[in-house]
């Protein structure tokens, strides 16, 4: 036999029984953002590394260290996409959908790609689902964005949640507190690790990000952007808390958080999960009024957010809530005796219309079947005999009650209509 092969390290398959579980907070975003006036926006899988170079950030650990980029056949540089955002602000040009609403709102789902290292929740490929609105600067638009995360996380059965929010100010007083922050890491370069040697250089903001325990003691003397904020951001944001109280969401202030990308400007904000002892960030967003003009666009403001499924699902097993009820066959058709197949084929096909159901490929003993059906959860077995087939009947068989009846061949559907209320 030959070598085995595996999945790429950092990649994995997602199983039917966990599927279902995707499938279901899958659906349930795609209803949501429906209510709140959300467009579905499918972008490709790659780009040009341009793109992400212009909109992700040149400076980002995720455009130099984390990206997928490889030449094509014709030579030009190509990057799986590491986020959704600048692909769609890409699309939103492109088509020129500013001319069809002043405010544009899409939101997306599929796999991103970072060269990480991979731990809990953390693939190399990941999923991601996320909304964008383009167009608008109103605290409004902010209020909204962290609404609908909270309700979508809410409705798939999430608690133990809480928002972290803060603001990096607009582009001036986001480049002052860059400036501030700089000045205050200068005097304490000895006591950072490594790679915040390499952030100070590139983007001392992304400093206040690291997770190591040395910095987390500069980060906590680190002045903080409160104190240089002017009156038009302050207003902003205290805007965008009074939305937040008044639906009643669960957040608080850190004004410690910047998110790991460098485009945000004013409100960022990070869904945190309370989990087994860690709190686990499921995803986060932000306003990002500079990024349109930076991949060629005219000065739009807007703000999106994105959630990472992996750790969704991660979350939903640690709370118990990771199971999907009704996995089985409404009606599990079994064929008796070899004239019967036809027959059975045929009623399989009917079925079909209004059920999920499941038929064997090959002759086993009608107790065998009914211990499978039995096994699998089946609602009803549909037992199609030759004597039944002669008679024009079909017998079905209640697998909670064990109770039988005998059916009109030509009545079936609506009978089991009634019974299981399809
Ligand atoms: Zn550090
Ligand atoms: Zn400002």
């Amino acid at each position: 036999m030959a070598e085995k092969l595996k999945a790429m390290r950092g990649t994995h398959d997602i199983l039917p029984e966990e599927a279902a579980v995707w499938r279901r907070i899958e659906d349930r975003f795609v209803t949501l953002c429906g209510r709140y006036g959300f467009s579905e926006i499918r972008i490709p899988i790659f780009e040009a590394t341009e793109l992400f170079e212009r909109g992700t950030g040149f400076a980002t650990d995720v455009v130099q260290k984390e990206m997928y980029t490889f030449p094509d056949k014709k030579g030009r540089s190509l990057s799986l996409r590491p986020e959704a955002t600048p692909s769609v602000i890409r699309a939103y040009l492109e088509h020129n959908l500013a001319r069809r609403a002043k405010v544009a709102k899409f939101f997306y789902m599929g796999p991103m790609f970072r060269y990480d290292r991979p731990g809990a929740g953390r693939y190399r490929q990941f999923h991601q689902l996320g909304i964008e609105i383009v167009g608008t600067a109103s605290p409004a638009a902010d209020a909204e964005a962290v609404k609908l995360l909270w309700d979508y996380l809410s409705s798939i059965g999430l608690t133990g949640l809480k928002i972290r929010l803060n603001t990096l100010g607009g582009p001036d007083c986001r480049v002052k507190y860059s400036g501030v922050v700089k000045d205050f890491l200068k005097d304490n370069l000895d006591r950072l690790c490594s790679d915040c040697h390499d952030r100070f250089e590139r983007n001392p903001l992304r400093v206040l990000d690291c997770k190591n325990k040395g910095c987390r003691a500069v980060i906590a003397e680190t002045p903080e952007i409160a104190s240089i904020l002017c009156p038009e951001c302050v207003e902003h944001f205290e805007r965008v808390e009074r939305y937040l109280e008044a639906a009643k969401i669960d957040f608080y202030v850190d004004p410690k958080l910047v998110r790991g990308l460098d485009y945000y400007t004013r409100t960022v904000f990070e869904v945190i999960h309370e989990s087994a002892g860690e709190d686990l960030a499921l995803g986060g967003g932000g306003r990002y009024d500079q990024l349109v003009k930076e991949v060629g666009g005219p000065d739009t403001p807007a703000v999106g957010f994105s959630l990472g499924l992996e750790r969704v699902v991660l979350a939903l097993k640690e709370e118990g809530s990771a199971d999907v009820a009704g996995g089985g066959p409404d009606v599990y058709i079994a064929p008796a005796g070899e004239g019967a197949w036809e027959a059975a084929f045929e009623l399989a096909g009917r079925l079909r219309e209004c059920f999920r159901v499941w038929m064997e490929f090959e002759p086993r003993k009608l107790e065998n079947q009914l211990r499978t059906a039995s096994r699998m959860g089946a609602r009803y077995t549909a037992i199609v005999g030759e004597d039944e087939i002669r008679q024009g009947v079909i017998g079905l068989k209640n697998m909670e009650s064990g109770e039988q009846t005998t059916v009109g061949s030509g009545d079936v559907v609506t009978w089991l209509s009634r019974k299981l209320g399809g």
